[in-house]
């Protein structure tokens, strides 16, 4: 491998040590080039940084000052004050830090900060900073670049005017080595209009205009995009092109009367799926696709044409669900489907008696079992399928790549994959998440459908709503109250499933049935529970989200959401998916604490039916970091630059691009792809390792 200035520890450049190499490595900064992609956090215009003298009281404003004497001072009332006196060539003015006391350890006369808050008047005008930076000290460097000021994350032991310190010293000789590191043609940069590497680090670390830094951002980010889509384009031609897939032979003697006879039409969206997946079937490259959309938008009538195509050409089809309830559920509705079409659907799930899973067993290894229904058991050792030509999976929460390929990677098994997913996700989101799938999306309801009149509520109105339960209850519906934890704990003050079934049961509705099912019983129990609670046993079913996964109950028109501010939007948004299932007109009541923006964020779901537009807002006020949730990997975020609301364009050519580099060297073995092959096996490896296959 060819040296890199980049790789070389951090402690031999000029300024750092042994001492400072240990305070970088705690700020995960261990090398040249770590270092160089450690960029400002903040950039503060110098013409908005406003001359002391000018200053007046009952604005807000950023400054910047040489500290010319400071110290703590005590009030009558036992606060004490740390108080400094800074001036620049224009004028003078008191900072003051109410209860800061220990700033006076921090802070040296002499120090030039640059500060940001209100002007109040106090003995005179005074300065109260909400961000204090120093800048520099002593002789270190007076941080200003340009007429930009920048600020970088720092440490307790790595602070600003240190940081700064090293930059001034190693800077230059770091933006000349960025280069090293290019990995895209000159033309590929023109066609993207990215600046090359050095100059977008060069526009980070010192921009002329804070509008370079942005331009430096967004070139850092088509990186991240481009190396997470590299490794997802490897997955997906592992998964669908070394060896060639099933071509699914279309005679339309199964699609065609099934056509006839659903009691509906396709939606545009059902059909529009429907047509990229016959396409993936009939080719020889391997299906692997994601089929997304909202609850009740008909994934299951796209999936059950997908396996009539598998059936016709004379293979086996295979849908998995999370659950044996669901798996149960799904082969009673397919079965009112093909039952006039003259087949039969073969359920295998755990539950089955002995001889019901031997028969089933064998029905599947000599191919009579042609549409096969069950849960995840279905793909476990002991099944052998005749000829299996499609697995649909009904994904309940997310797969890794490494999971999904665990999933179908046995010998003599290629079907190909179809994966549904009830959680609606923007495009972008879903684009990084499931770069490896190609996707298809049910982005419109069937026509007639009653939206689900939904509420917010504050808890002193909790008596109306059960007041409410119960006359729905009464109409012979039932409800579902959904709290955030299972038992009481002493640390929060949140309302529990397990006590409130008690008062509940005992108090508000003692004249009602009342289950209760959560994450800590055993599976048995929480299935005794949720199969009473279908068969209509139980009026009111209190839970927690475990039933976000839940089954389909069309005679429950009510969920009842406890602490609602607790919870984000999209997982409100499939909670309410548990009702409306029916023609029955349903109430979603969310009881809600006022908390910071907490209605405002609830508004969104009251005034929005439309998974997506809900995903969106979520995205927008959690952020991306909490949807990347569990794949998340140590402390080193998936994407520390790209911004998947801001930057979904430029995720659409990372694609494209990265696709295009593994087609032409799937390996990437080739000179010119070197550095691709470096920084995967080298800065990206923990980042994406999760993505990681083999
Ligand atoms: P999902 O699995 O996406 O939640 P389902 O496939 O269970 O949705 O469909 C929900 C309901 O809508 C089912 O009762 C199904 O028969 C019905 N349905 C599906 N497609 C259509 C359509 N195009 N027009 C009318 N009803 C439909
Ligand atoms: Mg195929």
């Amino acid at each position: 491998m060819t040296y890199s200035h980049l790789d070389r520890p951090v402690q031999f450049l000029k300024g750092v040590g042994p001492k400072r190499a240990d305070a970088f490595a705690r700020l995960g900064i261990t090398s040249a080039r770590d270092l160089l992609y450690h960029v400002p956090r903040r950039y503060d215009d110098a013409s908005t940084v406003r001359p002391i003298g000018t200053l007046e009281v009952g604005e807000d404003v950023t400054a910047l000052g040489r500290v010319r004497s400071k110290g703590v001072i005590p009030t009558r009332r036992g606060l004490r004050i740390f108080q400094a006196v800074l001036e620049d060539d224009s004028g003078m003015i008191t900072a003051a830090w109410p209860g800061q006391p220990w700033l006076d350890r921090k802070l040296r006369q002499g120090d030039t900060v640059l500060v940001t808050g209100p002007v109040k008047f106090f003995h005179g005008r005074q300065i109260q900073p909400r961000e204090m930076t120093v800048v520099s000290r002593g002789q270190e460097s007076g941080g200003r670049t340009g007429l930009i000021y920048v600020t970088y994350p720092a440490s307790e032991d790595l602070p600003q005017w240190v940081l700064r310190g090293v930059f001034d010293k190693n800077l230059d000789a770091l933006l000349g080595w960025a280069d090293e590191d290019e990995y895209l043609a000159g033309d590929a940069l023109e066609r993207y209009r990215l600046p090359p590497l050095g100059r977008a680090l060069t526009f980070l670390h010192r921009p002329d205009e804070i509008r370079q830094a942005d331009v430096g951002r967004r070139r850092l980010a088509f990186d991240e995009l481009f190396f997470l889509q590299i490794v997802q384009a490897q997955a997906r031609r592992r998964a669908t092109e070394i060896e060639p897939g099933i071509e699914h032979v279309r005679t339309n003697e199964l699609i065609r009367p099934l056509h006839e006879a659903l009691p509906f039409e396709l939606t545009e969206a059902q059909a529009r799926s429907l047509r990229e997946i016959y396409a993936d079937m009939q080719s020889n490259r391997r299906m692997s696709r994601l089929l997304q959309g909202d609850v009740g938008s008909g994934k299951t009538a796209v999936a059950l044409f997908a396996m009539l195509l598998a059936a016709e050409g004379g293979l086996q089809a295979a849908l998995m669900a999370p659950t044996e309830i669901l798996a149960e559920q799904h082969a009673a509705n397919l079965r009112e489907l093909v039952e006039p079409l003259g087949l039969g659907i073969d359920l295998l799930t755990g539950g089955l008696g002995a001889a019901d899973r031997r028969a089933a067993l064998a029905d599947i290894q000599d191919g009579t079992a042609r549409l096969v229904v069950g849960t995840h058991a279905l793909i476990q050792d002991a099944v052998s399928f005749a000829s299996l030509g499609l697995v649909v999976v009904d994904e309940q929460h997310r797969f890794g790549v490494r999971q999904r390929m665990a999933l179908l990677d046995r010998p003599g098994l290629r079907p190909d994959l179809l994966v549904m997913s009830a959680t609606p996700i923007p495009r972008s989101l879903a684009m990084a998440l499931y770069g490896d799938l190609d996707l298809s999306v049910l982005d419109e309801l069937p026509p007639g459908r009653t939206p689900v009149q939904t509420v917010l509520r504050r808890p002193a109105a909790r008596d109306d709503v059960y007041d409410f339960v119960r006359a729905q209850v009464e109409q012979g519906r039932q409800a579902y109250i959904v709290y955030p934890l299972v038992a009481e704990s002493e640390k929060v003050d949140l309302l529990a499933a397990t006590d409130e079934f008690e008062r509940l049961r005992e108090g508000p509705f003692s004249h009602l049935r009342v289950g209760l099912v959560h994450g800590q019983l055993a599976s048995s129990e929480k299935d005794a529970v949720m199969r009473a609670f279908l068969a209509g046993d139980v009026d009111v079913l209190v839970a927690t989200t475990v039933i976000e996964v839940g089954i389909d109950v069309a005679n429950a028109t009510v969920m009842v959401v406890e602490h609602a501010e607790r919870f984000g939007l999209s997982q409100l948004h499939q909670l309410r998916g548990r009702v409306g299932r029916g023609a029955a007109e349903s109430h979603c009541i969310l009881i809600a604490e006022p908390a910071d923006g907490a209605d405002e964020r609830l508004k969104v779901l009251r005034d929005t039916a439309d998974g997506f537009e809900v995903a969106r807002a979520d995205l927008r006020i959690r952020g991306q970091g909490d949807l990347f949730g569990s794949l998340q990997h140590g402390r080193d975020p998936v994407l520390r630059f790209a911004d998947l609301m801001r930057d979904e364009d430029l995720l659409v050519v990372a694609q494209r691009e990265a696709r295009g580099v593994v087609a032409s060297d799937p390996e990437l073995e080739a000179p010119e792809h070197a550095r691709i092959r470096a920084q995967l096996t080298g800065r990206y490896r923990d980042r994406l390792e999760m993505y990681g296959i083999g």
